[in-house]
C-alpha cells in the first residue's frame, strides 16, 4: 500500500465502495482528535472546515493562516478530494454539468444551474437508482450503491469552486441520480454541511429533497426536524399508470404516498412540491389531468410540470404544445398552483443519467 493509500480522508470514505462507509461528521470527528493528537487548538477544526466549505480551498497548503508545520502535518495525513473530474459540459445557458469519478471507479453526475441571482446545484445521491422509473437513465441498471456523506459534500465543493470568487451557492436540490429518501442516513450528514454556518450557509428553505415517495423515509425526515422542501414526483394520478411509470409505486400506492406528504407538510410548515413529466401519449391527455387536479385537491401544494425532453435510445416522446396547454388549462381551471419548468441546459444532457451512460458507452467502445 503505497503512503497515499493509506491516507484518512476528510469528507469522504476511508474505504471507498464499503457500505459501512464513515459519514462527514466522523471525519470532522475524525480531524479534531488529530489536532489534539498533534497539540493544535480544537478551534481550528472550525477554520479547517469553513476553509474546505466555504473558502474552496483545494489543499491544505492554500489555508494560508494555518501554521506551516500543521499544513504539512495535514498534507501528510488527510486527502481532500476522492473524485476527479471525468468530464464537464457547459450549455449556452450557463449551466454546467460534471461527470465525477468516485474513488472505486463509479461515475455519478452533478448539475449547477445559472438563473438570475440563483446559483442552484442538482446533486445525486446514489450511484444508479433502485426506483426504475422508466423514462429516466439513471434508474435503467438499477441501484450500485449509496453515496456516503462524503461524496454528496463533494459534489457541493466541486459545482461551488466553478464560480467565481465573489459567487455562492445559494439552492440545493437533490434530484439527480438515485432516491435520495433511500439514503437519508448518509444524505442528512451531507445536507448538515451544506446548511451550516460553518460549511455552505445554505438555508435549509432552499435545499429540496426530490423523491418518488417513500412514507417510512418521509415520516423520519420531518422527524429530524431540518425543515427541507420536499418535492414528491407523481408522474400520474392512478395508481395502475404510476405503477407502469414509476414501478416501486406497486408497493406503495398513491395514497400512502400522499398520507406521507400530507404529514410532512404538517410537520414541517413547508409547501409541498409536487412533480409531474409529462411524456407524450402516455399521461397528458386532460383526463390524466382532471384526475391529478382531484388528488391534489384542497392541498396548498405546487405542481410542477415538466414536458418531456426525448432522449435518444428512449422509447418516450414529447408531449405536443397542444397537450401541454390543455393540461395546465385542466388544472388551472380547478385552482391547481401549476408551473411548467422546461429542464435548462438540454443542449448538454442535463437530464440525470444520460451523461453518465453516454459517457459508459464511449468508455466500452
Ligand atoms: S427519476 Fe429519480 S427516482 Fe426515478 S429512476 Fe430516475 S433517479 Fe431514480
Amino acid at each position: 500500500m503505497s503512503r497515499s493509500d493509506s491516507l484518512p480522508v476528510i469528507g469522504s470514505p476511508r474505504a471507498a465502495g464499503s457500505d459501512q462507509l464513515p459519514h462527514v461528521l466522523d471525519h470532522a470527528a475524525d480531524l479534531e482528535g488529530f489536532l489534539a493528537a498533534a497539540g493544535q487548538p480544537a478551534w481550528r477544526a472550525g477554520a479547517i472546515r469553513r476553509w474546505l466549505h466555504g473558502r474552496r480551498a483545494g489543499s491544505f497548503a492554500a489555508m494560508t493562516d494555518l501554521p506551516r508545520d500543521l499544513r504539512e502535518h495535514l498534507t501528510a495525513a488527510f486527502r481532500i478530494w476522492t473524485t476527479t473530474i471525468a468530464a464537464r459540459q457547459q450549455a449556452p445557458d450557463g449551466t454546467e454539468k460534471l461527470l465525477l469519478e468516485l474513488a472505486d471507479g463509479e461515475r455519478i453526475e452533478c448539475v449547477l444551474l445559472r438563473d438570475g441571482e440563483r446559483r442552484t446545484v442538482c446533486i445525486s445521491s446514489q450511484v444508479g437508482c433502485g426506483m426504475g422509473c422508466v423514462f429516466c437513465a439513471s434508474g435503467l441498471d438499477g441501484v450500485i450503491r449509496n453515496l456516503s456523506s462524503g461524496e454528496i459534500v463533494e459534489q457541493l465543493l466541486r459545482l461551488a469552486a466553478l464560480l467565481p470568487a465573489e459567487e455562492r451557492l445559494s439552492h440545493v436540490v437533490v434530484m439527480g441520480m438515485g432516491e435520495p429518501l433511500a439514503n437519508l442516513d448518509r444524505l442528512l450528514p451531507a445536507l448538515d454541511v451544506a446548511r451550516d454556518a460553518e460549511g455552505l450557509g445554505i438555508s435549509p428553505r432552499r435545499i429540496t429533497i426530490s423523491t418518488v415517495g417513500l412514507p417510512p423515509a418521509i415520516d423520519r425526515l420531518a422527524a429530524s426536524g431540518a425543515g427541507y422542501n420536499l418535492a414528491v414526483s407523481l408522474h400520474a394520478a392512478a395508481d395502475d399508470l404510476r405503477t407502469r411509470l414509476v414501478p416501486v409505486n406497486k408497493t406503495i400506492g398513491l395514497e400512502a404516498v400522499m398520507a406521507a406528504a400530507d404529514r410532512y407538510w404538517e410537520a414541517s410548515g413547508r409547501r409541498l412540491t409536487f412533480e409531474y413529466v409529462l411524456l407524450g401519449g402516455v399521461n397528458d391527455t386532460r383526463d390524466d389531468a382532471g384526475r391529478l387536479a382531484e388528488l391534489l385537491g384542497g392541498r396548498a401544494a405546487l405542481l410542477n410540470v415538466i414536458p418531456y425532453n426525448r432522449v435518444a435510445g428512449m422509447p418516450w416522446q414529447e408531449p405536443s404544445r397542444r397537450a401541454v396547454a390543455e393540461f395546465l388549462g385542466v388544472l388551472e381551471r380547478a385552482g391547481v398552483n401549476v408551473q411548467v419548468r422546461r429542464r435548462k441546459g438540454a443542449e448538454i444532457d442535463a437530464a440525470c443519467g444520460q451523461l453518465r451512460r453516454l459517457a459508459a458507452r464511449d468508455h466500452d467502445a
